[in-house]
């Protein structure tokens, strides 16, 4: 498809798809978790800075809380224990619901006849399974990104080069569909055309400042948004 804004036109063969706070409704559930989880071992995160690391590993997020209140890094057992606990309270609360409008811009990607591909930094394989569930014949397992593929997390472009290479393109033959500013950051950094759909608390200039090209406040607006491309082919 020829994807044009403003003074951009885009051969795109592909869009690159972020999984949480794009295609679920998940973020409300990680930060809650994150935050309850690190109070436990005297961390204080709120649910507004767990939004603000969405995206990093969860070794990378504990750090940062460990470096702030204990000075160091924290070790691996520590980094298992605090993410184990994380997962526990992640795990009782409710299914995360599709993200209104991701199915609208699947679909919109799918008939622009693009490839769509994967890139999370979850390794949570319940979500992954539920993509099928949810969105079924959007995916495919040779052109997704997980947790499991990954060494350096986002704000590493690493994540979406390697999407890249599985989808056997180049930079400027993608769009990026990412709601994080560490996400954003990523997909900036390997050179993508990057579309941020705000879902969350942050405010716009924080995507903005990452590097977005465009921000939207939901995935409704990035199905529209596509589907102007269809239009105007
Ligand atoms: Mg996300």
């Amino acid at each position: 498809m020829i994807f044009e804004f403003n003074n951009f036109e885009l051969k795109v063969r592909a869009v690159l798809f972020d999984m949480d706070g794009v295609l679920f409704d998940s973020m409300p559930n990680h930060a809650y978790a994150w935050s309850h989880a690190m109070t436990q071992f005297g961390l204080e995160m709120t649910a507004y800075e767990a939004y603000l690391h969405e995206g990093r590993t969860g070794s990378g997020t504990i750090n940062i809380l460990t470096q702030r209140y204990w000075g160091r890094d924290a070790t691996e057992e520590e980094i298992e224990c605090i993410y184990a606990a994380k997962s526990e309270v992640f795990n009782t609360l409710p299914e995360p619901m599709p993200m209104p409008g991701a199915f609208e811009a699947l679909t919109a990607a799918k008939e622009l006849g693009c490839m769509i591909v994967l890139v999370t930094g979850s390794a949570q394989t319940s979500l992954l399974e539920r993509l099928e569930e949810h969105y079924p014949g959007f995916f495919r397992e040779d052109l997704m990104v997980t947790g499991f593929d990954v060494k350096r997390g986002k704000p590493d472009p690493e994540p979406y080069l390697m999407g890249l290479q599985k989808a056997s393109i180049k930079a400027e033959e993608a769009i990026v569909v990412e709601n994080a500013p560490l996400g954003v950051e990523a997909a900036h950094k390997a050179g993508i055309f990057t579309i941020a759909a705000n879902t969350g608390p942050l405010e716009d200039h924080l995507l903005k400042d990452a590097g977005a090209n465009i921000v939207l406040p939901g995935m409704m607006e990035v199905a529209c948004l596509l589907r102007g491309s269809i239009n105007e082919k």
